[in-house]
């Protein structure tokens, strides 16, 4: 069954040669099917062993990468199988940690496609360059391959992984001097996800003691600043723009309306961590960016958006007395 296959996967992509001009011409003479002798496409199509197909697209792997359980895989199917496979827990670091941009394949926990441990990958430099030397032709067809379809992928549905760091920081205060003999805690909150242009806003929730608890971002940053006596839970919801939506149990309807167009993340005040400084959340979350998504639609959802938006701020300063809409 396996040779068969790959011939077939092989002969497949060498009838549509991608028109990349920058790429060698011998290339292309190898994906014209002809040759000198006469016996063609298995002469075109080198045998690839099993044991150097991909698992997932049942081809020679390119830019493989190893799991720490031992299987490899291209890069890019790694990366595509762990943002959509991947669990979110929440990492507890240092708040001065830098926010740095993380890589889908080396740093994302996601279970093994072949034995569905919990696993990461690592690049195999070495079996890359021992399969270009083993079979170069299948080699360079990957490489052509991977960068001509590349464009044509956004075209459809796809999943993002972005992450989101939610923390606090902290600072003891002295209480003023006729006031109650109470330290007090300087508290900063806030939420700081890796991509803010698919971000909405962001609404805060506070403990419902504080005069104003529900505080609206609607743009970075995404924080507040208050002075407290104690600890408390907030939860901040992330409302993505239209045309997204979360890909979590956990996600909620967006204010306007949109499915699982907002999630709503816990936070417990942080007053001891990090020698008193706080702390954050690391999380890393998946995003459905939907491109079917019509144009006239996105308009009318950022107009729906808009109005509710005023409404919102209007029923917070009293202007407004809400109707039911019903
Ligand atoms: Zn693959
Ligand atoms: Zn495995």
């Amino acid at each position: 069954m396996a040779p068969q296959t790959r011939t077939r996967q092989a002969r497949k992509s060498s009838q549509h040669p991608p028109n990349n001009s920058s790429r060698p011409s011998r290339v292309v003479k190898i994906d014209q099917s002809e040759d000198q002798n006469g016996n063609e496409p298995e002469d075109l199509t080198e045998d690839i062993d099993d044991d150097d197909l991909c698992p997932i697209c049942q081809m020679l792997l390119h830019e493989p990468v190893l799991t720490t359980c031992g299987h490899s895989l291209c890069n890019f199917c790694m990366a595509t199988w762990a943002s959509t496979s991947l669990a979110a827990p929440m990492t507890i670091v240092d708040v001065d940690e830098e926010p740095v941009p993380f890589d889908p394949v080396s740093d994302l926990e996601a279970r093994c496609p072949m034995c569905r441990t919990l696993t990461t990958a690592k690049p195999d430099e070495q079996r890359s360059s021992a399969l270009e030397t083993k079979y170069p032709r299948a080699h360079l067809q990957r490489l052509q391959e991977s960068s001509s379809s590349q464009p044509s992928k956004a075209t459809a549905s796809s999943i993002q992984t972005i992450t989101v760091h939610i923390g606090n920081r902290h600072r003891l205060v002295p209480a003023p001097p006729n006031g109650p003999s109470q330290n007090q805690h300087d508290w900063h909150f806030f939420v700081q996800p890796s991509r803010t242009d698919i971000i909405e806003e962001v609404h805060i929730h506070l403990h419902p003691t504080f005069r104003q608890p529900h505080i609206v971002r609607t743009r970075p940053p995404y924080a507040i600043s208050r002075l407290g006596w104690g600890f408390f839970t907030i939860t901040a919801s992330i409302i993505l723009k239209a045309g997204y939506s979360w890909v979590s149990e956990e996600a909620e309807e967006a204010p306007d309306g949109a499915a699982k167009g907002a999630l709503p993340l816990e936070w417990t005040l942080d007053f001891d961590g990090f020698g008193g400084k706080g702390s954050m959340g690391r999380c890393r979350l998946k995003v459905r960016n939907d491109k079917e998504w019509g144009r006239t639609d996105r308009e009318q959802a950022r107009d729906e958006r808009a109005r509710r938006r005023m409404v919102r701020a209007y029923e917070d300063d009293g202007r407004y007395e809400p109707v039911d809409e019903e």
